[in-house]
């Protein structure tokens, strides 16, 4: 059976690459007849890792094409995600899977509600990849994907292709708790990464802004996730040292003029916070801030 992927980005470059090159069979869906143009002139997708480079010419096409689609690996932003789907929901059968890359939460269960005859899974991934041209990708962190569905449900029978391809993954049960709590870490650094224009380790010297964030992000996954909220605080300052010379992925977003995920982020946080009446101060005028500083430099604010 075949791989599709939509969103031929950073990260969906990285996993078309990787099963390809373990002699899987993967497809991309691009955008237009343009980007299709683009693509075959571009020779195929280009992953760069440190001095490696290859290359790998995928087979492509559009959207339109008539083609059953049975696995499609989603790798676009989490604001394109319904768009994206909506374009080959035609092309998905009953029982098709659908594999979710998207940060944050609230694309997840959009894309569920227009595809209710299909398994859809979340993914929360901490490797790293950025373009660096069109089709032309940096695969420039390490890290490990966790998947699984809500409800849960056992591994699919194609779950071992991701080892043989060397995509760290494992399989879990508690796949929204994870998606928590990358939200809640997300929520505690990257907003005033952007605000106080630092990198990571720049958050030291306001320790007690991200201290209040943590405490109130806490109060939020008591509702949501409980198990994420397991000492967050500690984590956060683990990252933030783990990480203390990069800047944010949100304040990078906002220095190149890119769209952010916000309203996947820290907006999906408020609205969670008030459907369940709680009252998150420090949250609230944090998403207000970040808003109005988007807002200011023309950036979409949702
Ligand atoms: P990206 O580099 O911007 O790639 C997104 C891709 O989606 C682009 O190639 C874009 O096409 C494509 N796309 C959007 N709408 C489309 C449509 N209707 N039809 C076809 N293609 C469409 O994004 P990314 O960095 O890979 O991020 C994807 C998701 O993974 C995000 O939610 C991100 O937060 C998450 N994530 C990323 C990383 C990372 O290191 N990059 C790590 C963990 C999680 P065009 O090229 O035509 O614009």
């Amino acid at each position: 059976m075949s791989w599709h992927l939509l969103g031929a980005g950073s990260l969906g470059s990285l996993w078309a690459a990787r099963l390809s090159a373990a002699g899987h069979s993967v497809e991309l869906i691009l955008r237009n007849e343009q980007r299709l143009t683009d693509y075959l002139r571009a020779g195929g997708l280009q992953v760069r890792q440190g001095e490696q480079v290859q290359r790998h010419a995928l087979p492509a096409g559009l959207a339109s094409d008539p083609l059953p689609i049975r696995r499609l690996l989603l790798a676009c932003k989490a604001y394109d995600a319904t768009s994206a789907i909506a374009r080959v929901a035609t092309r998905l059968q009953p029982g098709s899977q659908v594999i979710l890359l998207q940060n944050g939460l609230g694309s997840q269960q959009a894309v569920a509600e227009l595809l209710p005859e299909c398994q859809c899974i979340c993914a929360s991934s901490t490797e790293g990849a950025y373009r660096e041209n069109d089709f032309q990708v940096v695969f420039a962190g390490q890290g490990h994907t966790w998947l699984g569905t809500s409800p849960t449900s056992p591994a699919p029978d194609w779950f071992g292709e991701l080892a043989s391809a060397g995509i760290p993954a494992s399989w879990v049960d508690d796949i929204d708790a994870r998606l928590w709590r990358k939200l809640a870490l997300n929520c505690a650094i990257n907003p005033l990464t952007v605000l106080h224009d630092c990198r990571n380790v720049g958050l030291r010297a306001h320790a007690a802004e991200v201290q209040m964030l943590c405490d109130e992000l806490c109060r939020l996954l008591a509702c949501c996730a409980p198990e994420a909220a397991l000492g967050l605080h500690e984590t956060v300052w683990q990252v933030i040292d783990a990480t203390a010379t990069n800047y944010s992925s949100m304040y990078q977003d906002v220095q190149q003029g890119r769209r952010t995920e916000i309203d996947y982020l820290l907006s999906h946080a408020c609205r969670s916070a008030e459907q369940h009446g709680l009252t998150l101060p420090a949250l609230n005028q944090l998403q207000q801030r970040l808003q109005h500083y988007l807002q200011q430099r023309g950036l979409p604010c949702r």
